[in-house]
């Protein structure tokens, strides 16, 4: 299955032979020709390559009774080290990986929702890092790259923040700000890119070639692949579901227009229905979102019936505008991540399915599914050191990633 829409075949067949041994795990050269659809010259040669770059290694070498050994190869983990890094409005969450994206370490620092900063950010990721790091026990010279995942628009190609409404940020120049304070190769795209590129390669996206992966937390976002391809639009800006209309002249929303989907789907838009259902609910007065979404959860589990109704409001809602992203689409597969529906999945799942048929058109019905993204770990950082693979690769001269335009060395 095509994953990029790559125009260097050869490149293209690597990453193949990559995803291969991602979801295979230690592989002989036939398994993979078999996996990949390739002929198996051409997986001795692509094996060949990236053997010559260390990036793969030799795992073990099996004797059968009869006929010559063979080799399974895997992914050198110890090649180099990847820091993944996932801000938000409310956290930033720093994992180191192997080159294999195996976990190595993590650490989240908490950011104070209401401080928009731009040192005060900065401070948070390099403090992020390099507690992860030490978790880890991972030297910097070790380090091949870091993908930061920005919340709101980001160009990709030059490393800018264009428009984070949460922060009224415009133009911030996060690449060049971070690279003062890291000294490493950097990378930085927005989070819709990065957990559908992480759907792509650890998720659903193994087994289908079209889906969305729809994040929710402060705000709301669809990560978007069609046919293999990710989808990024003519600015890096697709995927901005959560400011599609749910009601015309609806509840304000933080881009400056009423009714979008976030101001319903987003923590602030349970909120905001929950103090509509019952003004008085002592869910409402906690200090934090995160610490909201957890009340909620305690309440559900002890069958609060005013937080039933306000999950059922809150499946409509999202079923409605799941509806409107599978009409537009067609994609047979939704994702949910994110911490807020990780929190409340028990309940917001089946509120959802019981709905969506409602609002889902019957060509698009068949054979639909709507699950909580099975990626491991926290997504967003998985798909910004996927990211990071890819433009390392691309140094290496192994690969052009389409998924992300090549980099100059940071
Ligand atoms: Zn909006």
């Amino acid at each position: 299955m095509a994953r990029h829409s790559a125009r260097d075949v050869r490149s293209e067949n690597r990453f193949e032979v990559l995803h291969a041994l991602f979801d295979l795990g230690p592989s002989s050269r036939q398994e993979l020709a078999r996996h990949t659809g390739l002929s198996q010259a051409t997986v001795t040669t692509l094996a060949g390559e990236f053997l010559a770059e260390d990036v793969l290694r030799i795992a073990a070498v099996e004797r059968k009774r009869v006929g010559r050994p063979y080799e399974r190869l895997t992914i050198n983990p110890d090649r180099g080290r990847i820091i993944g890094v996932d801000v938000a409005e409310t956290y930033v969450d720093a994992t180191v990986y192997d080159l294999a994206l195996g976990v190595l370490g993590r650490h989240e620092v908490a950011l104070d929702e209401d401080q928009n900063d731009q040192a005060y950010v900065v401070d948070g990721i390099a403090a992020a890092i390099g507690t992860a790091l030490a978790a880890s026990g991972t030297g910097r010279e070790r380090i091949v790259g870091v993908g930061v995942s920005m919340p709101g628009h980001v160009q990709h190609d030059c490393g800018v923040s264009v428009f984070a409404p949460n922060w009224n940020w415009h133009d911030v120049r996060i690449e060049e700000l971070l690279a003062g304070r890291l000294e490493l190769p950097l990378y930085v795209d927005n989070p819709l890119k990065a957990a559908i590129l992480a759907e792509m390669w650890f998720g659903a996206g193994r087994v289908v070639d079209s889906m969305a992966v729809v994040n929710i937390g402060t705000g709301a976002g669809a990560g978007i692949a069609l046919e293999g391809t990710l989808v990024r639009g003519a600015t890096n800006n697709a995927g901005e579901w959560g400011h599609t209309l749910l009601a015309l002249d609806g509840r304000p929303c933080r881009c400056g227009r009423q009714g979008c989907v976030e101001a319903y789907v987003g923590a602030p838009g349970l909120e905001t229905t929950l103090a509509e259902i019952d003004p008085s609910h002592p869910a409402l007065g906690q200090p934090g979102q995160r610490d909201f979404v957890a009340t909620l959860a305690v309440g559900l589990a002890a069958g609060d019936p005013v937080l039933r109704e306000l999950l059922r409001r809150t499946g409509r809602h999202l079923a409605a505008a799941l509806g409107d992203l599978v009409n537009l689409l067609n994609v047979p597969t939704v994702t949910l991540t994110g911490w807020l529906p990780k929190a409340l999945a028990e309940w917001l799942l089946p509120a959802v399915r019981e709905e969506l048929p409602h609002h889902v058109l019957p060509g698009s019905l068949p054979g639909l599914t709507v699950d909580i993204s099975e990626v491991p770990g926290n997504a967003v950082s998985l798909g910004m050191a996927a990211f990071t693979l890819e433009q390392f690769l691309n140094r290496l001269g192994l690969a052009s990633p389409a998924g992300t335009r090549p980099q100059p060395v940071g």
